[in-house]
Parts: structure tokens; sequence; C-alpha cells
């Protein structure tokens, strides 16, 4: 599978790029992992909208979901235009009914997973973890059967974050905070508990994700470098991995 990072900034994107977004490849079958803001836009210099098989949402934050209006609206368009009947599904828990309800729309079909249950997305087996956020939300273990790959989507710390995600060959996290801070108060991980759970899990490599707006963000990486011995990189737009 190809995975590629649209969108790697946490809260709202600086200019010219997104907040969450995560690319799923493989075999021909397209799937995206969050649709956050700048998302829509950004997703379009690697794929053609049309081209997008399913959207699967960790939680309803707007920096996870800011997209799926636009997205709903380019499902529209793009069906009307080619005179075409295809439904995207979008696949979100249904612990915000409200939410979820939002994303059905002419050719957008939400779909409810069972977080306590394996979902499978065209070639992906998906399993997930609830995290430690101020809303429900769920991290996810995705596998080709091949290779397996953990995002944390938005959470705290806690000792469950390596036993979920032993076995995987890439981990990407929520890095919202530098070492000592206090990221838990806002349901995020800093750069040292990211590269635990890393190390911890051993995981070839390790994408530090969901970036904060300040201070400077390759001490992240060195911060990281601390715990973890494998491979790190710095989400950016386009980082890609092959596996
Ligand atoms: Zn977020
Ligand atoms: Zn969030």
């Amino acid at each position: 599978m190809k995975v590629t990072v649209v969108g790697y900034w946490g809260a709202y994107p600086a200019a010219g790029s997104a907040t969450s977004g995560y690319l799923f490849e493989k075999d021909g079958f397209t799937m995206l992992v969050d649709c956050g803001s700048g998302v829509l836009s950004r997703l379009q210099q690697f794929i053609k909208v049309t081209d997008l098989d399913a959207v699967v949402l960790s939680h309803y934050h707007h920096d996870h979901i800011a997209d799926i209006g636009p997205l709903q609206y380019a499902s529209l368009v793009q069906n009307t235009l080619h005179e075409t009947k295809r439904v995207l599904p979008i696949y979100g828990h249904n612990q915000d009914e409200e939410q979820f309800d939002k994303l059905t729309h002419h050719y957008t079909k939400g779909i409810e997973y069972n977080p306590d249950e394996t979902l499978q997305v065209g070639p992906f087996t998906i399993e997930f973890q609830k995290t430690q956020h101020p809303v429900v939300c769920y991290g996810m273990k995705i596998t080709d059967g091949v290779h397996t790959v953990t995002y944390t989507a938005d959470t705290s710390y806690f000792e469950g974050w390596s036993d979920f995600t032993e076995g995987s060959d890439l981990l990407i996290t929520d890095t919202n905070f530098y070492r000592g801070m206090d990221g838990a108060k806002a349901g995020h991980m800093t750069s040292e508990e990211a590269g635990k759970i890393a190390q911890k899990a051993s995981v070839q490599t390790l994408w530090l994700s969901h970036l904060p707006h300040f201070g400077q963000l390759t001490r992240l990486r060195q911060e990281a470098e601390d715990e973890f011995h494998g491979n790190i990189e710095l989400a950016e737009e386009g980082l890609s991995w092959n596996g």
C-alpha cells in the first residue's frame, strides 16, 4: 500500500496547506482518512476527486471534517457533469448523531462503523482504538494483509497505545506539543510520547503529524529521536510511504 500525507496541521491550516488528511492507496483503490480544512484542494495534486473510493473519519472536530461539505458538493457537481450516480461512502462513528447524519448527501452516504469490530474498506482492514480526547475519537490500525499502518488520530498519551500499535510498520502520531509540555489537557500528545509509543511498539517508521503552530518544528523530531531509534519524519504535504 501507499500512504501519502495530504494535510498535517493541528487546528487550522497554515497558508497553502491543510489539516488532517491521509491518502491510502492499494491496487487502484483510494481511501482518505480524515478530511480536514484544505484537504479537498491539496488532495487534487495526487488524485482526482472522482477517483476517491471511500472516506473514513476519526472524529468530528473541524480540523478533521471541515472539507466534508465541499467534498459532497464536488460529488454532486461531478456526478451531474458526467451523468453518473456514483455514491461515495463516508465511514464515521455514530456516537454524535447530529454530526453522523451530516455525512449523507446527494452522492455521499454516511456509514456507521462499529469500533468494537474490524471494518473492511476495499482492500483495507481497519481496527479501532478509542482515544483520550474531548470528543469521541477513534485511532485506526489499517492493514492490507501485508503491511500495517497505525494512525493515532487525536489523543493524549496512554499505555494502551503501544499494545495497539504493535506489529505496525508505520505509525502516524498526534504530535501537537513539545517535550515537557502538558498535552493531555487538550487531548493531544508530545514529541516524547510519540517517540515512546514507536519505540515500545517497535515500528520501523514514525511520522510526527497534527503539528503545532508554534515553536521550531524540527525540535519535535529531535525530541522524538531521544526516545525512538527507528526512522522519523516530520509530516509534510506529499510525504509518502510505500509498503
Ligand atoms: Zn485535530
Ligand atoms: Zn480533535
